[in-house]
């Protein structure tokens, strides 16, 4: 009999792996679980094709089933693993499609589970019109309710990146759209000082931002609660015999919140993402202090021939020296290649994240890496930072637009710990030179130092990063 790889989850992290040990081990028999009925899906890619960008969902999809099996690879959808047993090394699940059980022995197995939303127990939560996105399901409910039901009035819940791209996404088709939030900010992961202008941005863009308030419940036109909803509508459909609820009276009509009513024809919950690790922690697969499953640089975790890759696990946070939690896609795919590789019998390793991102909302581009000079303070290092507006390109060319740099830093030694860049044009290529200045443990001088391509339809010949750490030698 082969050896046999088990991976639970197959999407980036988990096909990744697949993939991986493919290539590595082709005597290997490889299985994948995966509860949705999608693998290989670009997540990423969701808000473009509700925003109608991408008019396909199977643009978004990068491999199937039956693509996997031309490599040899088992894909399972709509089969969830409920719980493994790492002594006997087995795992049981169940096929959703057909309710039943099954057993499957491993003798490797990853984990790569990803994350999962969970809506907050509010009163109307389940009403209609309200909704999450995490999957190809979800992704598709949000885009069917937007055309058939075409909502006028949306609230968006958290604004964060995922939070921000539903706006635009929303504002698209028409809808007048509110972005709440409980922090005193847009985009928690910047200063303040540079979320400010997200926050214009979307302003200027008719988005109504709604800080520091609390979702408290949702209410249909009826202003029912759910325990009435929930009681009338299995009543109703006892009496007339019908298999679908009524979803007119029961759909979203408003959103309260601590300081007053939301009109809202469609919810979307860009907040409440966690790692789903409840499956690998009750076998005894353990988790570090961020919630998530900790893994050593090679992807193992505290059990013997059990990885674990991708938005349910830890990675190294090469700034901060220790395990953190920061789930993406770019992540996902290199740990489940790590992954993949050593439960193949190699011995790959990953040697952690900076914790660059870059995410677009409207017309800006708002990228940063490393620290925020918040989150470096409070992580105890001694910060000074400067801020720096500069353009784009060589000021005179017609395509040039200006741009905010932030460079964070050690205040002493100058050892560079993060940046915040805001632009419409040329953002992300600057963030991604300060990532690399990252990795490489540099300080703000020989960030001045580097030698930048110029010519005026790119650059101006002191690019932005240059002048931010000019600015900083001083
Ligand atoms: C809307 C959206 C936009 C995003 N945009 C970006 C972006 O622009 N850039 C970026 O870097 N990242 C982005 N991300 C994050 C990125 O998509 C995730 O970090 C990445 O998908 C993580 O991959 P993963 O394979 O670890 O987990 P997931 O993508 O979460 O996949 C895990 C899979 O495991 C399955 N699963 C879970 N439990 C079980 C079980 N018990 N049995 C069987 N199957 C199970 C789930 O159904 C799921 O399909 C975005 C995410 C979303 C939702």
């Amino acid at each position: 009999m082969n050896e046999h790889l088990v991976i639970i989850g197959g999407v980036a992290a988990g096909m990744s792996a697949a993939a991986k040990a493919r290539r590595s081990r082709p005597d290997l028999e490889i299985t994948v679980y995966e509860k949705s009925g999608y693998i290989s899906y670009g997540a990423c890619g969701f808000p473009y094709f509700i925003k109608d960008d991408i008019s396909d969902i199977d643009e978004l999809i990068a491999r199937t089933p039956a693509q996997a099996a031309k490599q040899n690879i088992t894909a399972h959808v709509d089969h969830e693993v409920l719980a493994i047993d790492p002594r006997q090394k087995t795992l049981q699940g169940v096929n959703l499609q057909t309710g039943r059980e099954f057993i499957n022995r491993w003798d490797k197995l990853v984990v790569a589970t990803g994350a999962s939303v969970s809506r907050p127990p509010l009163p109307g939560i389940n009403l209609s019109g309200i909704f999450s996105l995490r999957t190809v399901e979800d992704a598709l409910a949000i885009k069917n309710w937007i055309t058939a039901e075409k909502p006028r009035r949306g609230v968006v819940v958290g604004a964060g990146y995922i939070g921000l791209e539903m706006a635009e996404a929303l504002c698209a088709h028409g809808i007048d759209v509110t972005i709440v939030d409980m922090a005193g900010q847009v985009m928690s992961t910047l200063d303040p000082d540079m979320a400010e202008l997200v926050q214009a941005e979307l302003e200027a863009q008719h988005v109504h931002v709604c800080l520091q308030q609390k979702v408290l419940s949702f209410i249909g036109p009826e202003q029912v609660t759910e325990i009435v909803r929930r009681v009338t509508q299995a009543v109703e459909r006892q009496a007339i015999g019908q298999t679908k609820p009524q979803v007119d009276r029961w759909r979203v009509h408003e959103v309260v919140t601590d300081q007053g009513v939301l009109p809202a024809d469609i919810v979307i919950f860009g907040v409440g993402s966690r790692p789903a690790v409840t499956v690998a922690a009750t076998a005894g697969i353990a988790t570090g202090q961020t919630g998530a499953i900790a893994v050593d640089d090679q992807q193992r975790t505290n059990i013997p021939d059990v990885w674990a890759a991708g938005a349910v696990a830890e990675t190294f946070h090469l700034i901060l020296k220790k395990p953190s939690y920061i789930p993406l896609a770019t992540t996902a795919n290199k740990q489940g290649r790590v992954a993949g590789a050593n439960a193949a019998g190699g011995a790959d390793s990953f040697g952690g994240v900076v914790g660059t991102a870059v995410v677009k909302a409207f017309d800006l581009s708002i990228a940063s890496t490393g620290l925020s000079e918040g989150y470096a303070r409070a992580a105890g290092f001694d910060t000074a930072s400067v801020t720096i507006d500069a353009s784009s390109r060589a000021h005179y060319m017609p395509s040039s637009q200006p741009m905010r740099v932030k460079l964070v830093f050690e205040r002493d030694s100058q050892l560079l710990l993060g940046a915040q860049i805001i632009g419409q044009d040329g953002v992300d290529q600057r963030i991604n030179v300060i990532a690399a200045a990252l990795h490489a443990g540099w300080t703000t001088r020989q960030l001045s130092e580097i030698d930048l391509g110029y010519a005026p339809p790119f650059a101006p010949v002191w690019d932005p990063v240059l002048v931010a750490a000019n600015v900083a030698n001083h």
